[in-house]
């Protein structure tokens, strides 16, 4: 058996790993010239500095950073709200918080009766729920969540709660991690980075294609032809992680899903600041906001600090401009700009394209082709959850 995969991120190497430690043969395409997709940590004079994911939630992924042996932290984040004139102000007001105890469990008690429960690592049934998450929350009197923590959604690259499905919405921003938000709970960091958990994924894989450039899948009875600019090669079974450029997939299912699948632009700006306390601060009255800092935190690695910031939307030179403004407005003293990186995420479909169906057809599919999408594609794009849904998949397509 010989499977290749596409897309050299945490969902491609994960499932490399777990296939090679089957004994099963793999090959990964990754069309950039290094591995981990949004996982990226960069290196800069032994200074650890996380220009895509940075924490984990959940228990699950210490299984695996045990058996990688990865060290980590468990660790609370402090966090500081600023309002429109810099100035810190309370995360929730007395009302807020008393209309969030009412709202909340009348939250959850809606939610259980969709599919979409905490417990499901997959994207499942859709139910009544492809309306925006605004429409919903304002449709069952959820106003203080709509105002208050909906907009948190936009911060993490989810996109406008105008315009992001409740459906997807409450599948990634369930109930358990409103609580975990409110309360802020100890969260999980890799010591040496993010990139080590990909490094140590791809140990053991020998045939990693890097800045390759896949133009063709194709069934050929039960095999699967890839073509490259270079080369061509047949495999027992593809697995796909990523969005592919349109008509790449001899497919019609999978090729009408490529020309749907939509991302989100987001910001990545890392700094060097001048000395500053572990804190996590919100722009309060830009949360939700497109092009606007949203947030940043800071850490100490040796005798540096470092301040990596996030905005939600396309930054050319004046919004990263912007955002060392704010954060010096916010009396934090700017030594240099280390980098500043764009990012598309979060593979979903606008409203209209995604059907009640939609993801059960996929999984059915799925079951008879030769050609599987894994990952972000299918799954809640979140570290945890990708890592349960890929092990899950893996287990059962390759018992
Ligand atoms: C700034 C930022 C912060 C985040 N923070 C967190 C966090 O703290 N916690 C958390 O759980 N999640 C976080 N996420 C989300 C998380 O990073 C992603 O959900 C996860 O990394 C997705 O992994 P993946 O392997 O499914 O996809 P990707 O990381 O997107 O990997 C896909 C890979 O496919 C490659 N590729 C694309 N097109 C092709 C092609 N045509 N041919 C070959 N290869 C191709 C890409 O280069 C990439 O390497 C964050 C994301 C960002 C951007």
């Amino acid at each position: 058996m010989h499977v290749a995969i596409i897309g050299a991120g945490f969902s491609g190497m994960l499932s490399a790993y777990l296939l090679k430690k089957k004994g099963i043969e793999v090959t990964v395409y990754e069309k950039e010239a290094v591995l981990g997709g949004h996982c990226r940590t960069l290196l800069n004079r032994d200074l650890v500095v996380e220009l895509g994911t940075v924490i984990c939630f959940s228990q699950h992924i210490k299984e695996l950073l045990l058996e990688l042996d990865i060290s980590y932290s468990e660790r609370f984040t402090y966090r500081n709200f600023l309002d429109e004139d810099f100035r810190k102000v309370e995360h929730l007001s007395h009302e807020e918080i008393l209309s969030l105890m009412e709202e909340l469990p009348r939250l959850e008690g809606l939610i259980k009766a969709y599919s979409c429960t905490e417990k499901s690592h997959n994207y499942g049934k859709i139910t009544d729920l492809m309306i925006p998450l605004s429409e919903f929350l304002m449709k069952h009197n959820l106003n203080t969540i709509g105002q208050v923590i909906a907009p948190h959604l936009s911060s993490y690259g989810f996109g406008s709660i105008d315009e992001i499905q409740a459906y997807y919405a409450l599948n990634v921003f369930d109930v358990k991690t409103i609580y975990s938000f409110i309360k802020g709970d100890k969260l999980l960091f890799v010591d040496e980075g993010m990139s080590e958990i990909i490094r140590k994924l791809s140990r053991n894989i020998s045939d990693i294609r890097y800045s390759v450039v896949v133009r063709n899948i194709e069934s050929q009875g039960e095999k699967v032809r890839i073509d490259t600019d270079f080369d061509s090669s047949v495999y027992d079974k593809v697995l796909i992680t990523t969005k592919l450029p349109n008509d790449v997939i001899k497919d019609s299912l999978y090729n009408e899903l490529m020309k749907k699948i939509d991302t989100n632009p987001y910001i990545t700006c890392a700094y060097e600041v001048e000395n500053r306390n572990i804190v996590t601060t919100y722009y309060k009255a830009n949360l939700g906001k497109k092009e606007c800092i949203q947030f940043f935190h800071t850490y100490k690695e040796k005798d540096k600090t470092i301040l990596v910031a996030y905005a939600y939307g396309t930054g050319d030179a004046p919004l990263v401009n912007q955002i060392t403004e704010d954060i010096r407005k916010s009396g934090i003293s700017v030594k240099h700009l280390i980098t500043a990186r764009q990012w598309y995420i979060f593979p979903h479909l606008k409203s209209g394209n995604l059907t009640e169906d939609f993801y059960w057809a996929l999984t059915e599919h799925q079951k008879e082709s030769s050609i599987c999408l894994i990952g972000s594609l299918v799954s809640k794009p979140s570290i945890s959850h990708l890592y349960v849904a890929v092990k899950e998949f893996i287990g059962t397509t390759f018992p």
